[in-house]
């Protein structure tokens, strides 16, 4: 039948081997870094890892973003990302390989203010992170073309300043660990994507300033915060 309306085109984000690479959900897992989870004030050691989730149309690879309504506190958190490109459920760590397409540096922007007024009143995440461009990616890297992700560090500079370090050796949750839970709660789809936790260091932005992530072996994510609209 007629559409009522034209639907939207999908999100297609860029690889480094001149792709596109067609963006299904976006899952962001909490507190994969002890030393961020201490910043943010919890117990590594005792809490089991949980995800949340963004729409595809945050998922940005244009070089600004934004300031978003409704917060005075946005902040960065520098995240490796992985792009599935084989479904499945019930996925074991052995096997999740399997279901990578590749990696890319990215960001899970946050409104932590609103952030900490949920976590206060038990309510959801949704406003604090399901933000219009607050899922900057930069190029997805097959993993033929990558060396062990399983280690290599990561940073973010803000205007070209240390915020962030950290090593992908230091997450909780492996990411094959992270597609086998994910996987037990959703059928993965290629086109998924997976934000894997941040390293301590996270911080505000202000308009005007720029971020850089950067992970070994990837491509680097330059952006900038543009004025809030
Ligand atoms: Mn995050």
């Amino acid at each position: 039948m007629k559409p009522v309306f034209d639907p939207k085109p999908p999100v297609i984000v860029a690889t480094s081997r001149g792709e596109g690479f067609p963006v299904g959900r976006v899952f962001c897992i909490g507190r994969n870094y002890a030393a961020h989870a201490r910043e943010m004030g919890h117990d590594p050691d005792r809490e089991p890892p949980f995800f949340f989730t963004k729409w595809a149309e945050t998922v940005v690879q244009a070089g600004t973003i934004t300031m978003p309504p409704e917060t005075d506190d946005y902040q960065f958190e520098a995240e490796l990302v992985v792009a599935i490109h084989k479904g499945g459920r019930n996925i074991r760590p052995a096997d999740a390989q399997a279901h990578i397409y590749g990696y890319a540096c990215g960001l899970d922007m946050t409104r932590r203010d609103l952030q900490a007024e949920a976590k206060k009143k038990g309510r959801p995440w949704d406003v604090a992170k399901n933000v219009e461009q607050s899922a900057p990616i930069g190029l997805i890297h097959p993993v033929e073309d990558l060396p062990d992700m399983t280690l290599g560090g990561i940073t973010l500079t803000q205007n070209g300043e240390l915020r962030q370090s950290g090593d992908l050796s230091d997450m909780i949750w492996p990411v094959v660990d992270v597609i086998a839970y994910i996987s037990r709660f959703y059928t993965l789809e290629a086109g998924d994507l997976i934000y894997t936790g941040t390293p301590e260091g996270v911080g505000p932005v202000r308009a005007g300033d720029t971020l850089s992530v950067m992970i070994a072996g990837l491509s680097d994510l330059n952006v900038t915060v543009g004025e809030r609209q």
